[in-house]
């Protein structure tokens, strides 16, 4: 008799009700976990089960190992999905779920383990004869080691976290002086955020692209390229917008990149979805700067612009199918936008703003999705990532994508709490981005001048 697959879905989010949906369009049951702050969630009420697993704090359900586990366990789960974040690149995690004989829908623990170290996934590259930036060769020893690698390599130069993810634990350092100060709170950062202090150096690229590597890779041999990303709208090293293609780069330099990300996948005997991510300078070299081990944020784009179910195909992978997609095969039919719409006051530095959702109206149309959770009444609670929603249009060019949004952005409405909703309609106006050329400065610069020029006109 065939097994009636079932997933557990280790995240909460909009990821958790995107993971679900493609379970029920493959006739895959479900289960939900959640914490106690979380029992109106809508992964909650959409998953086939749902089991509470602890309080409200994530520490105290969605990152405790055992408790998700348990959960898989008892529901008689026979896989795992992680989405992004919370225990999704945790080599202890996934190792713990192999020894249950329960699939991880991602790669395998021992290539976390390698990848999820930044400073290690570099000597990967390197191996590989994927350009870095330069930097250290690994992990800084201590803060005297670094100021002489920094002297050699020429300010300014980053300071990043090892086991840094989501723009955290990045510092930037100008000058000598400064060095000691900025290693040390980095150490403190790192420390607070991912429970591991280590620390390594790369040279700071002004103004560079975030162009990024959609990969996957099945059980059979058989790694293929889903084209890039661009992310280069970032505030604090954290994406903004993410858009497909990316409009900086051509033909010539998608195929070395798409090349690239694909080789480092195979040198790791790398399976399921993953991104490489790459930083282009203005001269159009590339350095690799990180491999994520999951579905990312922005996988939409990829979506929209392939026609490719990236979730349905992570789930296939991970039951030991083969990817069918050949990679001649594969075209880019369009340009997508994808705006992060989170709960934050951009007016007010980005301030998060949990409460209550009196009333919302949801954009529609022709090339028009929205990956999100929220619902009239819902408390937008304080203990998890301010994002709400993400909303994605597609288009025949970058124009129309563009014009698109900005309509879908218009028609978003959300009463009750301030999102950002007005500062990407700025963005999508702004003459820099309409050309395409900005790079990963653009909101450290035009912050100030958005709120003067823009404020008045279209927030009062
Ligand atoms: P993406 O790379 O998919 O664009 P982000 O960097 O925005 O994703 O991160 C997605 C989510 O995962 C955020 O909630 C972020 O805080 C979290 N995250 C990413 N990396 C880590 C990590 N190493 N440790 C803890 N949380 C992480
Ligand atoms: P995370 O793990 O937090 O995603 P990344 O290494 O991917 O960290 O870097 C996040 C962002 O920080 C990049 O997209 C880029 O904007 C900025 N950044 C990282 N390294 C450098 C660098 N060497 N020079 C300039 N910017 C950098
Ligand atoms: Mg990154």
């Amino acid at each position: 008799m065939k097994t009636q697959n079932k997933i557990l879905i280790a995240n909460r989010g909009e990821i958790a009700v995107r993971i679900i949906r493609a379970c029920k369009e493959l006739g895959i049951l479900t289960v939900a976990i959640y914490s106690k702050a979380d029992e109106n969630s809508l992964h909650v009420k959409l998953a086939d089960e749902a089991v509470c697993i602890g309080g409200n704090l994530s520490k105290d359900s969605y990152l405790n190992m055992s408790r998700v586990l348990s959960a898989a366990i008892a529901t008689g789960c026979n896989a795992i999905h992680p989405g992004y974040g919370f225990l999704s690149e945790n080599p202890k995690f996934v190792s713990m779920v192999e020894e249950c004989q329960i699939r991880f829908i991602g790669p395998k623990a021992s290539v976390i383990e390698k990848l999820g170290d930044k400073a290690t996934a570099r000597k990967i590259a390197i191996s590989a004869s994927i350009p870095v930036v330069e930097g250290s060769e690994g992990i800084i020893e201590n803060a005297k080691e670094g100021l002489k690698i920094a002297k050699k390599i020429g300010y300014p130069v980053m300071i990043k976290a090892s086991s840094g993810g989501g723009g955290k634990g990045i510092s930037i350092v100008y000058s000598d002086q400064d060095f000691l100060s900025v290693f040390e709170k980095t150490q403190l950062e790192a420390m607070a955020n991912f429970g591991d202090n280590q620390l390594y150096i790369e040279k700071f690229i002004s103004n560079p692209r975030h162009i990024e590597i959609q990969i996957l890779a099945d059980h059979h041999g058989n790694t293929i390229h889903l084209f890039e990303r661009d992310c280069s709208m970032q505030r604090r090293n954290q994406k903004m917008i993410e858009e497909a293609p990316s409009s900086f780069i051509n033909d010539s330099l998608r195929k070395k990149m798409g090349q690239a990300a694909v080789k480092l996948a195979k040198t790791v005997g790398y399976t399921n979805a993953g991104t490489v991510e790459f930083l282009v300078d203005k001269e159009g070299k590339f350095y690799f700067i990180e491999m994520n081990t999951r579905i990312q944020v922005e996988h939409p784009v990829t979506e929209m612009i392939t026609g490719v179910d990236l979730i349905k195909e992570q789930i296939k992978i991970a039951y030991d199918k083969k990817i069918t997609l050949k990679q001649k095969d594969l075209t880019i039919l369009g340009h997508a936008i994808e705006c992060r719409i989170n709960a934050e006051n951009p007016f007010k530095n980005f301030m998060p703003t949990p409460g209550r959702i009196k009333r919302i109206l949801l954009p529609g149309g022709l090339g028009v999705r929205i990956d999100g959770f929220i619902y009239p009444d819902y408390d937008v609670l304080p203990f998890y990532d301010s994002m709400l929603s993400k909303l994605i249009v597609f288009g025949k060019t970058r124009k129309e994508a563009i014009r698109k949004m900005r309509v879908a952005l218009e028609q978003f409405v959300i009463e009750g709490i301030d999102t950002n909703i007005e500062y990407q309609y700025m963005i999508m106006h702004h003459p820099e981005f309409i050309k395409g050329s900005y790079d990963t400065g653009f909101i450290a610069r035009f912050h100030s001048v958005m709120m003067e020029e823009y404020h008045e006109e279209f927030i009062k």
